[in-house]
C-alpha cells in the first residue's frame, strides 16, 4: 500500500468544502491526520499541483465482454487511472448485455486499478421488449439502470421500470434519442452535412425524448438522469423540471462542451457520436447548464472503437469517442480557463456530484479515509497524442489539442494506479 508525503499541495476537498494549501500524509494507503509521523514516506513536492478526491465518471463503455480489441476491463481501467479516475460506471451495452446478477458481480469483483460501479440493462438484453430482473440486478450491485446506446422508447415499459427503480432506491439513466425522429441522422445540420451529403440528426429526436422522460419522472417520482445532453432546449427543459422540484438530472460530456458541429474539420469519423455534436448555440447552453448546476456532473461517454471502424469517413464510422484520458485537460480548458468556473465547482462535478447522484458514499480526503485521490498539474502544457493513450482505442476528436491540466498521479483504493512522478515507485 502507498506510503507518501505530498508536501505543500493545494488540496480541494468538496465533501468538506475546503480549499487549502497543506501536506497530505498517506501511510499504508490511508490518509493520516496532520502531525502524523513522517518516517519511511516517499516525498512529493506538491507546490505546483492540485490534490482532489479521485475522479468519478458516471458513463464509460469498456467493451468487455464482447470486443476486446476495442477495450478490455484492464485497458479501460488503466485508461481511467491515467485520466485521474478512481470510480467509473460501466454501461451495459456489451456482448452479451449486462442483464444478469452474475454479469454484474463479475465486474464488481474484478481486481483493477479503478473501482467499477456497473450499471445494468433496464430491458432484457436491451431489446426494449420486457424488463430485466431489476430487483436482482440492483441487489447484485448495479448502481443505475440504463439501456444506454438506445432509449427505452415504450412508455408503458419505462413507466414500470421507473416505478421499480424508485422502489429499489435506484435511478434510471436515459440515452434520450427517439429513433423514429432521429431516423438515420448522424450529424446536426450544417456545412459538413451538406458538403458530404450526410443524413441530418434533427434536435427534436433528443428534445422530445427529454420531454417524455420528464413526464414519466413526474408521474413516477423516479430519479431520472439524462445522459450526454447535446441540445440547448434539453438544458432548458431539465432546468424547468428541477425548478418544479422533479428529481431530474443531466450530464455534460467534454466533447459536447468543447466542439460544435461548425468546428468539424472535414469527413472525419472521429467527430461522429450519438447524440451528435450540437451547434454553437447548443454548446453555449450546455456550458451555461454546467455553470448554473442544471447539469451537475461531467461524464465522458468513453466509447472506444477500433481504427477500422473510425477511419473510413463520417458516413461509415461507428458512433462514439474515447474520453477518459482527455477529460481533465479538455474540461479544464473549456470550463476553468475559458468560462472561469470556480475550481471547487469543477472538482465537485467530477467527484461528489456523481457520487451523490449514484447514492454512493461521498469521496473524501479526510484523515482515516482510504486514499482515493488524484494529483493534477494545471500549468505544464501538453499536446493530445492518441498513440500515448492507455486505452486500446484512438478514436478522439482532440488529437493535437494543446491543453494545460493533466493528472500526474492517481491513487485508487490506497494503491498508486497511475504515476508520472515517482519513477518505478512500487507500493
Ligand atoms: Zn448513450
Amino acid at each position: 500500500m502507498t506510503n507518501l508525503l505530498i508536501k505543500n499541495v493545494r488540496i480541494i476537498d468538496p465533501g468538506a468544502g475546503t480549499d487549502i494549501k497543506g501536506d497530505i500524509i498517506i501511510r499504508d494507503g490511508v490518509i493520516q491526520p496532520a502531525g502524523a509521523p513522517l518516517e519511511h514516506l516517499t516525498e512529493i513536492d506538491g507546490s505546483t499541483l492540485i490534490a482532489c478526491p479521485g475522479l468519478w465518471d458516471a458513463h464509460v463503455h469498456f467493451r468487455d465482454p464482447g470486443n476486446a480489441r476495442a477495450e478490455t476491463q484492464i485497458s479501460g481501467a488503466h485508461s481511467a487511472a491515467a485520466g485521474g479516475f478512481t470510480h467509473v460506471v460501466t454501461m451495459p451495452n456489451t456482448v452479451p448485455a449486462i442483464d444478469t446478477p452474475e454479469l454484474i458481480r463479475a465486474q464488481i469483483e474484478a481486481d483493477l486499478p479503478v473501482k467499477i460501479l456497473p450499471s445494468a440493462c433496464i430491458s432484457a438484453q436491451r431489446r426494449g421488449l420486457e424488463l430485466a430482473d431489476l430487483p436482482a440486478l440492483v441487489h447484485a450491485g448495479a448502481v443505475a439502470l440504463t439501456d444506454d446506446g438506445a432509449m427505452l422508447e415504450d412508455d408503458d415499459l419505462m413507466r414500470k421500470a421507473m416505478l421499480q427503480a424508485k422502489a429499489l432506491n435506484s435511478l434510471i439513466m436515459e440515452h434520450a434519442v427517439i429513433s423514429s425522429i432521429a431516423k438515420r441522422g448522424i450529424i446536426r445540420e450544417g456545412a459538413t452535412a451538406q458538403r458530404y451529403n450526410l443524413p441530418v440528426f434533427p434536435p427534436e429526436a433528443e428534445i422530445e425524448a427529454v420531454r417524455r422522460d420528464i413526464r414519466l419522472c413526474q408521474e413516477t417520482g423516479c430519479p431520472t438522469h439524462i445522459q450526454h445532453i447535446s441540445c440547448a432546449a434539453s438544458v432548458g427543459l431539465i432546468r424547468a423540471a428541477q425548478r418544479a422540484g422533479l428529481p431530474v438530472s443531466g450530464e455534460a460530456s467534454p466533447h459536447h462542451i468543447a466542439i460544435a458541429v461548425e468546428d468539424i474539420p472535414g469527413d472525419d469519423g472521429n467527430y461522429r457520436m450519438n447524440p451528435p455534436l450540437g451547434n454553437l448555440e447548443d454548446v453555449r447552453a450546455i456550458r451555461e447548464g454546467v455553470l448554473d448546476n442544471t447539469l451537475a456532473i461531467f461524464a465522458t461517454d468513453h466509447a472506444p472503437h477500433t481504427a477500422e471502424t473510425k477511419t473510413n469517413g463520417f458516413a461509415r464510422a461507428a458512433f462514439g469517442v474515447v474520453g477518459l484520458e482527455t477529460a481533465v485537460g479538455v474540461s479544464w480548458k473549456i470550463m476553468v480557463e475559458e468560462e472561469r468556473m470556480p475550481l471547487m465547482d469543477w472538482v465537485t462535478r467530477w467527484t461528489v456530484a456523481p457520487a451523490r447522484l449514484l447514492n454512493q458514499p461521498l469521496p473524501s480526503l479526510a484523515a482515516g479515509s482510504t486514499a482515493d485521490l488524484v494529483l493534477i498539474d494545471p500549468i505544464t502544457p501538453w499536446t493530445v497524442d492518441p498513440d500515448k493513450f492507455k486505452s486500446l482505442s484512438r478514436n478522439t476528436p482532440f488529437t493535437g489539442w494543446k491543453l494545460n491540466a493533466r493528472p500526474v498521479l492517481t491513487i485508487c483504493g490506497g494503491k498508486v494506479s497511475f504515476n508520472t512522478l515517482l519513477g518505478d515507485y512500487e507500493d
